[in-house]
């Protein structure tokens, strides 16, 4: 693996290391239709809370914005393409030191394809939304889980 300029921990005030020198952000993409559902990454045993499954996401770059970010890693780490998604808003954890962006979307066309692209997933599904909080969640995301997933109703709503 090369390291990335946005490679790196960094020591919060709020007592724990993050990573990401210039913050993280993640995708939570969600697919409407009957059964809605969010893509899910598995995380591999060997990254940070490895086993957990939380979204496709990272450091983010020093000249990226959160959405470049978080596309850019979903590209890279579950095969999504972006040109068939629509951003529909932002969730930030700041901690000062260092933030965590979720940027919501949703799919525009009925289904698409998600794979593992690279090593850093076990493995990447589209997990339907009753059954999210009954997997072991990577402990941030399942903080914002209960905040995320009504928004993420709201906007599987508007577009339908
Ligand atoms: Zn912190």
């Amino acid at each position: 693996m090369t390291p990335r300029p946005g490679d790196g921990w960094v020591d919060c005030r709020c007592g724990h290391r993050h990573w990401g020198l210039h913050g993280a952000a993640g995708l939570l993409l969600a697919r409407r239709g009957p059964h809605p559902a969010v893509v899910l990454q598995h995380r591999a045993e060997w990254t940070h809370q490895g086993g957990t499954w939380g979204i496709p996401g990272g450091a983010r770059e020093p000249q990226e914005s959160a959405t470049e970010g978080a596309l850019r890693e979903a590209a890279e780490e579950a095969g999504i393409d972006p040109s068939l998604l629509r951003i529909v808003g932002e969730h930030v954890l700041d901690h000062g030191d260092w933030s965590y962006t979720t940027v919501l979307a949703v799919l525009t066309v009925p289904d698409a394809e998600v794979r593992p692209t690279d090593a850093e997933s076990a493995e990447i599904r589209w997990v339907p939304l009753e059954e999210v909080d009954r997997r072991p969640l990577h402990s941030g995301f399942a903080e914002a889980w209960p905040l995320l997933r009504p928004r993420i109703e709201a906007a599987i709503e508007a577009e339908s």
